[in-house]
């Protein structure tokens, strides 16, 4: 093995070893995060970040979460719904949708920047994943692959969108961040027939999930 390889191999054992001194103690969560390289999302003169702690930038002003949030996230929906379908909204980079893949769940992934989509699917298609991707709004969700047993929003919501709550399964789960433009509460509905259950975990800051069931482009007014 090259030793570039072996530092980036080295580093990303050490990031999961700070995911365990964050709390995160899932087995299966902390294996994917072994499993998938994710200097991969990241461009070339950037792969020297890809394993600190953070946020970064991925263009058009958006971000490739901190590992921990990816971690905290995948946590809360495996511990619900440990097989089947999923649906992300926000794509990104295809770092969290890699891991829901290699946790064994079916992925379906949609962005709304036609050009992070466009890449995403090209690293999917480049790495074997078999992740199905889509461009467009994701606050409405993907109708035609309905019902979903988990539904994963890796964008900050102003209120959950009902039509992602609707094309839940039963006992289906979704976690999203909700809250104002500054600063979002994890959230957890769970579906019982008609009713979804709610929890509700610490707080965190996204980019914000823009959409026709989010925030308006231009100015932040959530429409609904
Ligand atoms: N999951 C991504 C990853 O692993 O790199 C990080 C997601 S980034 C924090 C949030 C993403 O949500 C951005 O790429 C943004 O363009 C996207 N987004 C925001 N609103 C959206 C919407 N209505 N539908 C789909 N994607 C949306």
């Amino acid at each position: 093995m090259k030793e570039r390889e072996k530092v980036l191999n080295l580093r990303r054992r050490e990031m999961v070893e700070t995911l365990k001194l964050y709390g995160i103690v899932n087995h299966r969560v902390l294996n994917a995060f072994l499993e998938v390289p994710r200097h991969l999302f990241f461009d070339a003169d950037a792969v020297g970040s890809a394993y600190n702690d953070g946020a970064y930038p991925v263009g058009f002003g958006q971000t490739i979460s901190q590992p921990y949030t990816v971690a905290f996230m995948t946590s809360l929906l495996v511990e619900r719904c440990s097989s089947g379908k999923v649906l992300e909204i926000g794509t990104g980079s295809g770092y969290q949708a890699a891991i829901l893949d290699a946790l064994g769940y079916s992925v379906y992934t949609v962005e709304r920047i036609f050009e992070l989509y466009e890449r995403a699917e090209k690293l999917f298609s480049r790495l074997r994943l078999n992740i199905t991707c889509r461009f467009g709004d994701g606050t409405l969700g993907w109708m035609e692959e309905a019902p979903f047993d988990g539904i994963v929003v890796t964008a900050g919501a102003p209120k959950e969108p009902g039509s992602l709550l609707q094309q839940l399964a039963e006992k289906g789960c979704m976690v999203i961040p909700v809250g104002n433009s500054d600063s979002q509460q994890m959230t957890v509905f769970q579906r019982k027939g008609n009713d979804f259950i709610k929890e509700r975990f610490q707080h965190f800051t996204f980019v914000p999930l823009i959409g026709k069931e989010g925030w308006n482009d231009s100015v932040f007014l959530p429409h609904f």
